[in-house]
C-alpha cells in the first residue's frame, strides 16, 4: 500500500487531553461532567460501542449513567412510551449534563420522535433538530460527532480542505448531511467545495473520481474502490460494518494502492467520534455551571 495510513486515536487523544484540563477546571468548583446514555435493544454493535463510550467516561474522569431496555423488557411489554420516559428522566436529571439515544433503535420504536423530545441543551450528539438547525446557521452548539471527528482527523494531519473538491458518499441525517454542512461552512477546517451523492446517482465516480477527498458515509463495505479514486486522493471511511468481528469499512483497503492517504481498518474514524462526544458533554456541563451561576 503506498497510501499513508490516518490513526483515529492520536487525534481522540489530542481531543481528550484539551478536554481533561477543562474536566479538571471543572472538578475544582465542584462539577463532575456526566454523560447519559440509552440503549434499545441487544444489538451486540450497538452495546458495544455504548459500552466503550461509558469506558472513556471513567478513564478521563466523567460520569456516565446508563439506561437499557432490553429485549426481554421488550418482549414484556416496553415500548416507545418507556423509551420516552427515559427521555424525560434525563432531560430532568442535573447530573446528566448530556446523553445519547443509541443509533439505531429496533422496530417498534421511533428514534426521531425520541430525539425532538430531548433538551436540545442535552444533545450529546449534536442531532437534535434545533443543533442540525445550529450547523445550518453556523451558530455554536455541538456538532455531530462523526462529521467533527473527520473533520479533526483532517486538521491533525494537516490535510487542506479550504477550497478543495469533497466528495461524500451518503446522505444520512448522522454523517453524510451534517459532514458536508460542516465542511463548506466558512472557517478553519473547512470551506470546502462539497457534492453529496447517494444510492439514486447512477455513476458515483463520474463525482468520486474528480474529488480531493471523497469520504464514505454509507455502511456498505469496499462502497468505494480503486477505480472511484483519483490519484494521490484522501480517502476516508466514516461509514463501516460489522461482518462477525471483522469491520468493513466503505473504502476498499485496496483505495491504498491509489490514494495519498486512506483511514485506518481499525481505529479509523471511531475514535474520534467518542472524543467528540465528550468534548459536547464537557462544553455542555461548562453551559450548564455557567447559567446557574448567574
Ligand atoms: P443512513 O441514514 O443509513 O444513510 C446511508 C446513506 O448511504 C444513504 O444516503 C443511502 O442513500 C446511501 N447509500 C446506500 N447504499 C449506497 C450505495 N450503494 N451507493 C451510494 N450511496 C448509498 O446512515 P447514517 O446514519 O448517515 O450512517 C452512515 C454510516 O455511518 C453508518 O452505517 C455507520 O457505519 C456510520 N457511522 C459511523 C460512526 C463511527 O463512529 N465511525 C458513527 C456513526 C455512524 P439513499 O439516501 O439514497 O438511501
Amino acid at each position: 500500500m503506498s497510501a499513508r495510513v490516518m490513526e483515529g486515536k492520536p487525534v481522540a487523544q489530542a481531543v481528550l487531553d484539551d478536554v481533561r484540563r477543562r474536566i479538571d477546571a471543572l472538578a475544582d468548583v465542584g462539577v463532575t461532567p456526566g454523560l447519559g446514555t440509552i440503549l434499545v435493544g441487544d444489538d451486540e454493535a450497538s452495546a458495544g460501542y455504548v459500552r466503550r463510550k461509558h469506558e472513556t467516561c471513567q478513564q478521563i474522569g466523567m460520569a456516565s449513567f446508563d439506561v437499557h431496555i432490553d429485549a426481554a423488557q421488550i418482549a414484556a411489554g416496553a415500548n416507545q412510551d418507556t423509551l420516552l420516559q427515559a427521555v424525560h428522566r434525563f432531560n430532568a436529571d442535573p447530573s446528566v449534563d448530556a446523553f445519547l439515544i443509541q443509533h439505531p433503535v429496533p422496530d417498534g420504536f421511533d428514534f426521531s420522535e425520541a430525539l425532538t423530545r430531548m433538551d436540545p441543551n442535552k444533545d450529546a450528539d449534536g442531532l437534535h433538530p434545533t443543533n442540525l438547525g445550529k450547523l445550518v446557521l453556523q451558530e455554536p452548539g455541538p456538532v455531530p460527532c462523526t462529521p467533527a471527528g473527520i473533520q479533526a482527523m483532517l486538521e491533525h494531519y494537516g490535510i487542506e480542505v479550504a477550497g478543495r473538491s469533497v466528495v461524500v458518499v451518503g446522505r444520512g441525517p448522522t454523517l453524510g448531511r451534517p459532514l458536508a454542512l460542516l465542511l463548506s461552512n466558512r472557517g478553519d477546517g473547512a470551506d470546502a467545495a462539497v457534492t453529496v451523492v447517494h444510492s439514486r446517482v447512477p455513476d458515483l465516480a463520474e463525482y468520486t473520481k474528480r474529488a480531493d477527498i471523497v469520504v464514505g458515509a454509507v455502511g456498505s463495505p469496499s462502497v468505494i474502490t480503486p477505480d472511484m479514486v483519483k490519484p494521490g486522493a484522501v480517502a476516508i471511511s466514516g461509514g463501516i460494518t460489522w461482518e462477525g468481528r471483522t469491520l468493513r469499512p466503505d473504502v476498499d483497503e485496496s483505495v491504498g494502492e491509489v490514494a495519498g492517504w486512506i483511514t485506518a481498518r481499525l481505529g479509523g474514524v471511531g475514535p474520534t467520534t467518542i472524543a467528540m462526544l465528550v468534548q459536547n458533554t464537557v462544553a455542555a456541563a461548562e453551559r450548564n455551571r455557567a447559567s446557574r451561576a448567574s
